[in-house]
């Protein structure tokens, strides 16, 4: 029996972990969130994006899943802003019907020692990083609870298990992110849905690039692996978590060594 290209298509797709699946990759258009959302599409995953601006680098993730044979989509939605939120998860559902992964990934830094942190430096960052995963699982929950399936991934950082000079704001928000793994585990955990936490080190991506060398290196020199890790080792580990039955309430370590 000779299949058809359909038939082999869909033999292929069947064959992926995530197939049949629906992801969101808040923040997917550059760095880590571009990695996953790859990862995850080239597992079978459906995958919907959003962007602020730079519409170009959420269409290129896009374009590059769909030159795979992957299905994506990007949305302009600011995480901070919850109605911005629901429009996006909206917009996935009524595309794609349902959701069943959601990788909150979306992070900026406004680094500054705390005598110098200006309170829009502290409450921006606490909205784009912590208040929006408040935003993004509120508008998912219902759902996911109605599908009793769902995998909640919160991309935080070695810097909230840490501390980082000059990051008491990023380190507030990122230990906020492991606060609420570990509560909304417990209570989601009789119902089919896993919620984990990714804290990686330092990898190599324009929010580490912009860093000073001398101040690289020196992170480099206490790495126990002696080099900074990469997008994709992230996104292993969401891919991990997205298949896991049996994993909830944790934090991954992705560092290298660097936190034990
Ligand atoms: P990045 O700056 O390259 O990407 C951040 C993404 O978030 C971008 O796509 C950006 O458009 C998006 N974003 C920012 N503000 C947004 C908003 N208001 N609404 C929607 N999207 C918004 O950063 P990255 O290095 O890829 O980091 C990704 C995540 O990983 C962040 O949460 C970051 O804190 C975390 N992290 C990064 C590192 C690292 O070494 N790079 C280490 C630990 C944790």
């Amino acid at each position: 029996m000779t299949l058809n290209a359909l038939e082999i298509t869909e033999i292929t797709e069947f064959g992926k972990p995530l197939a049949g699946q629906v992801a969101i990759v808040t923040g997917g258009s550059r760095g880590i969130g571009a990695a996953i959302a790859k990862e995850l599409a080239r597992n079978g995953a459906i995958v919907a994006i959003n962007f602020v601006s730079g519409f170009e680098k959420a269409e290129s993730v896009v374009k590059e899943i769909e030159a795979q044979g992957g299905t994506s989509f990007a949305f302009q939605s600011d995480v901070s802003k919850s109605e911005d939120v629901q429009n996006f998860i909206q917009a996935v559902k009524d595309r794609f019907g349902k959701i069943d992964i959601l990788v909150n990934n979306a992070g900026i830094t406004r680094d500054r020692t705390f005598r110098k942190l200006s309170t829009e430096d502290w409450n921006e960052v606490i909205d784009v990083n912590l208040n929006s995963v408040y935003h993004t699982t509120s508008a998912v929950i219902d759902h996911m609870l109605e599908q009793k399936y769902g995998r909640i991934i919160n991309i935080s950082s070695i810097i909230g298990q840490a501390g980082g000079f000059g990051q008491t704001n990023y380190s507030t928000s990122k230990a906020g992110m492991l606060g609420f793994t570990k509560s909304l585990a417990l209570e989601t955990a009789r119902s089919g849905i896993t919620v984990n936490a990714i804290c990686p080190g330092f990898i190599e991506t324009e929010m580490v690039g912009a860093m000073p060398e001398n101040v690289l290196e020196s992170i480099v020199s206490k790495v126990p692996m002696k080099r900074l890790g990469t997008t994709k080792e992230v996104a292993e580990a969401v891919l991990f978590l997205a298949q896991a039955e049996y994993i909830t309430g944790q934090a991954i370590n992705v560092n290298g060594g660097l936190y034990m």
